[in-house]
């Protein structure tokens, strides 16, 4: 077990490094003083504080070098009492560490062990110090520890290798090792401090979830693909029966009486609207597989023009006022950019109030997104749906209130995550709607 007392007993010996471990980057000053008062161990803070170097402190006695600031015998006996409580400290720290820290010289013997190595390698620190750190490597990854040693020697550090290591038990472990050259007083390197951290669990987590992700994108892609070959093939049919039924009103029209002619009218509408969902869902299915990134960004105003102007009818028809304040340049394909501006201004414009439409858009830089907004005085949507009305064929009226779909928004959605951002609506009933869009931007 280590006893970081040792390491302050003894400032050669490869255990002095677990005070450098703990207290490198200690934001107060450290100074380890031993039995007859010599510096044992100090770290970067301290030797600032002092304005010299380490090496200059290292082995020396505070009060030669600074006679005015020697306490009576009485202080030094205090002192004392604090070296030793910081000493408990430092060894409480060591031990309770979840890591494994573990001390070898040159030659990968081990010289210290605590209680961390001995929770993940199942060693006591009786049975392994003085043992090879070899004995911990399976041998698939065995000359891991010449080439290591060989780095030490050379005053290199080892961050974050990851590797895998045996148990007493058995067991293989993937471990994420960081490993440091330990130097004596004079510099020269005598051995290395190992922090080890079991990363099996994670590493298995990560698979996992690699594995989730891949099912998940199988599926996905399974489910477009038969959205998309099934609205294909309901189209058929579906002109099929339109097309008969456009017959029968041309042959037998009025000779099946008014009722008859209802039921013709009632099935051509059906038809027609069966058509639209079927359009839908396909833009849809699109919207979710699109294939390559987007390569360059594109100007959100010529891209709203562009909108407005295949929605000119519903905007000359209502009469609506579209203003909007001036718009970025933005990373994404010119059609979905475009689609998502007309489904939601179209929109606006359907589920308008008694008032004149006003429809604001606008584009504020937030961070690392752009935050698109587009703002109306419609009928607003009652707080309990601003969820659902982003689902497929999720609709608050019927299609004799107010035609539609029901897909405009899901598509509007599918469009946005493709883009990398997300889309969401904050309304309140008879207040009008705001609808807000974000797209990241691209770096370079
Ligand atoms: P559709 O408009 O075809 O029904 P959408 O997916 O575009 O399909 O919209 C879903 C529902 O959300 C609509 O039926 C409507 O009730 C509501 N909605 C969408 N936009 C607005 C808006 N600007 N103001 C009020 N309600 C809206």
């Amino acid at each position: 077990m280590v006893d970081v007392s040792n390491a302050i007993d003894k400032p050669e010996s490869a255990e002095a490094d677990s005070a450098e471990k703990v207290f490198a980057d200690f934001p107060k000053a450290v100074l380890v003083l031993e039995e007859d008062g010599t510096i044992a161990y100090l770290n970067a803070k301290a030797a600032s504080v002092y304005g010299k170097t380490k090496e200059q402190l290292l082995g020396k006695k505070p009060w030669e070098r600074w006679p005015e600031e020697a306490g009576e015998a009485s202080n030094e006996s205090a002192d004392r009492k604090k070296l030793t409580e910081v000493q408990e400290h430092l060894a409480a720290i060591v031990e309770s560490s979840e890591d494994a820290i573990v001390s070898k010289d040159l030659n990968g013997i081990i010289r210290s062990w605590n209680r961390g190595a001995e929770r993940i390698f199942g060693y006591t620190a009786e049975e392994i110090v003085g043992r090879s750190i070899a004995t911990l490597a399976p041998p698939e990854v065995a000359n891991d520890i010449p080439r290591i040693l060989a780095q030490i020697a050379r005053g290199e550090r080892v961050e974050h290798y990851q590797t895998k290591r045996r148990t007493k038990d058995g067991r293989i472990l993937t471990v994420s090792l960081t490993v440091s050259p330990v130097r004596d007083a004079s510099g020269r390197i005598i051995g290395a401090s190992k922090v080890a951290r079991d990363i099996t669990l994670r590493e298995q987590q990560e698979a996992a979830l690699r594995e989730t992700n891949a099912a998940l994108l199988r599926s996905n892609s399974d489910l477009q693909q038969f959205a998309y070959s099934a609205s294909h093939d309901l189209k058929e049919p579906l002109r099929m029966v339109a097309a008969y039924v456009e017959m029968l009103k041309r042959k037998f029209g009025g000779a099946l009486g008014p009722s008859g002619d209802e039921y013709i009218r009632y099935t051509v509408e059906g038809t027609s609207r069966m058509e639209q969902l079927l359009a839908d869902l396909v833009a849809y299915t699109h919207a979710s597989t699109l294939g390559e990134e987007p390569k360059e960004d594109i100007d959100a105003q010529k891209i709203l023009k562009a909108a407005l102007g295949n929605i000119e009818a519903a905007i000359q028809e209502s009469g609506a006022l579209i203003t909007h304040t001036e718009l970025p340049r933005v990373r994404m394909h010119e059609f979905q950019l475009q689609q998502v501006f007309q489904n939601l201004i179209a929109n606006s414009i359907r589920y308008r109030s008694s008032e004149t439409p006003r429809i604001h858009v606008a584009a504020e830089r937030r961070g690392k997104e752009w935050l698109f907004s587009v703002q109306d005085n419609g009928i607003g949507i009652d707080r309990q749906y601003k969820e659902q009305i982003f689902g497929i064929f999720k609709r608050l009226h019927s299609a004799a209130e107010y035609p539609g779909t029901g897909m405009g928004l899901a598509i509007c959605e599918r469009l946005i995550q493709r883009a990398g951002g997300t889309i969401w609506v904050e309304s309140e009933l008879g207040r009008g709607s705001t609808f807000f869009f974000t797209v990241p931007i691209r770096e370079g």
